[in-house]
């Protein structure tokens, strides 16, 4: 029997790894994400027939009520969920996984007393399965808005530093001292349960992309945590492997935002205002046209397209690739600028437009491009603001202050679409739509490309 188990589990081990490999690229991700939940299919169908504990009838019908239950509703949820929700439903998916690892971690408390290596790994399956809990039903909250108004405590990275410093101690104090004690036990998960609140609160603007790849990777942590106090080798790569392949994402999105992950995790970030910066934009705004647009891309040799999370709220991604491919039968050169926090997830605008069959190579990643905008004839902004916000360089008040950004302000002529002079995410006004070079062209990003094409088929 445990041959057989040892056998599927190596089985859902080398799936995982293919699958993970198979998600590094849009082409293949759908397989690569096929591939893995075959894997895990395999790993959870033998351990539960083919462990050697004896179980009760009854914990097999809970089990299989449970895995009913949750198998219908993440289908059903997974189905109606718009795109431009997916971000928050996998900031969501990425709670459950740490509140599973506290679950765990707390039925296995009792057991683990007296064997410190034991409770110290129950204390890292609770502290860790908690903060990535709570903390991650705060991000969601962010990102749909509901919580972006929550306010921080003064002194806010002291009393974070103080609390998780406490945390550690209150843990040392339970494998020190081999207490049982049930009400410190639920102080302790109450106390990781706040922290996990208070370190995602604070954080705003170009921060959030940062701490959503870390709790990802918390979760894949804390799965792997569980997975010891199980000697469950795929529970352990599994989340390994999610634990690391989160770390690199997080080191990227850090890379990307020009912060260091020292200053993410011990608060020096997210530590400007959610509101504006300081410097207050003043000057004129022009207005343009469809037509004059269309006009000005037809006469154009070379035009990138800047996408943003607007582009994904108008479901806009179909009608910007029939522009780009009707620009290059006009003879004009068209690339796409990536920024890699555009949108609201790692690799959002990446997805959205492999979805619409936009070519790979013609997705230009931001350092790659950025030389490339002073030899441009149009820069057409599509439902993006922050990614190309100016204010990224000149204004330190600001919360998105030393972010890279995709440097639009240099081609010959600037379009940006959007709906209103609204702020993007981060709250805060941006010069770049009051530069003299730009003119704003307000619509819904769909619609408007929709009368470009009809516009420049014309022509
Ligand atoms: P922004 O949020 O800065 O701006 C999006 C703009 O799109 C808005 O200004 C909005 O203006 C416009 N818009 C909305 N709907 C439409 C529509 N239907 N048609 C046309 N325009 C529309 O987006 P960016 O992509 O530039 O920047 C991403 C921001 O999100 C960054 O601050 C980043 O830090 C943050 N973030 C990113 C995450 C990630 O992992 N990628 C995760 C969490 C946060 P209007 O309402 O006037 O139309």
């Amino acid at each position: 029997m445990n041959l057989t188990l040892d056998i599927i589990y190596l089985i859902a081990t080398i799936t995982f790894i293919y699958g993970l490999k198979y998600l590094g690229h849009p082409e293949t991700a759908k397989k690569g994400n096929l591939i893995a939940a075959f894997g895990m299919g395999i790993a959870i169908v033998g351990t539960l027939f083919l462990h050697d504990l004896v179980v009760p009838t009854f914990t097999y019908v809970l089990i299989i009520a449970a895995i009913a239950v949750g198998t219908v509703l993440g289908w059903i949820i997974a189905l109606k969920v718009q795109m431009t929700k997916m971000p928050e439903l996998v900031s969501l998916f990425n709670g459950f996984g740490g509140a599973s690892a506290t679950i765990i971690g707390l039925v296995e408390f009792n057991k683990s007393i007296g064997d410190p290596t034991q409770t110290t790994t129950t204390m890292a399956a609770i502290i860790i399965g908690s903060i990535t809990f709570s903390g991650s039903v705060v991000a969601w909250g962010k990102l749909n808005g509901t919580m972006k108004s929550l306010i921080r405590l003064p002194k806010y990275n002291l009393i974070n530093n103080v609390v998780i410093l406490g945390l550690i101690v209150f843990a040392a104090y339970f494998v020190w001292s081999s207490s049982s004690s049930q009400p410190l036990l639920y102080l302790l998960l109450f106390v990781a349960l706040v922290y996990g609140v208070l370190f995602v609160i604070p954080i705003g603007g170009a921060d959030m992309p940062v701490v959503i790849s870390l709790l990802n990777s918390l979760t894949g942590i804390a799965a792997a945590i569980t997975g010891i106090l199980y000697s469950n080798m795929v529970m352990i790569v599994g989340g390994i492997l999610v634990g690391s392949a989160g770390l690199i994402l997080t080191f990227a999105m850090c890379k990307a935002m020009n912060r260091s992950l020292f200053s993410v995790i011990f608060g020096a970030f997210g530590s400007t205002q959610a509101v504006a910066g300081s410097q207050s934009v003043k000057g004129d705004i022009k207005h343009a046209t469809v037509s004059d647009v269309a006009i000005l891309m037809n006469y154009s040799q070379r035009v990138i397209f800047v996408p943003g999370y607007g582009l994904a709220v108008a479901q806009a991604q179909h009608a910007i690739h029939e522009l780009e491919q009707l620009l290059e039968s006009k003879g004009v050169q068209v690339k796409y600028a990536i920024h890699p926090v555009a949108g609201r997830m790692p690799g959002h605008m990446n997805v959205l437009l492999a979805e619409s069959n936009v070519e790979y190579n013609k997705l230009a990643e931001m350092d790659d491009v950025n030389p490339e905008f002073k030899n441009t004839d149009v820069v057409f902004v599509v439902g993006a603001n922050d990614v190309v916000n100016p204010a990224a360089h000149n204004d330190p008040s600001s919360p998105i202050y030393g972010m890279p950004i995709l440097e639009a302000a240099d081609a010959k002529q600037i379009i940006v679409n959007k709906r209103s002079m609204n702020p993007g995410y981060a709250g805060i006004e941006n010069e770049l739509f009051y530069n003299p070079k730009n003119s704003m062209l307000f619509g819904d990003a769909k619609t408007v490309i929709q009368s470009l094409i009809s516009e420049l088929k014309g022509m």
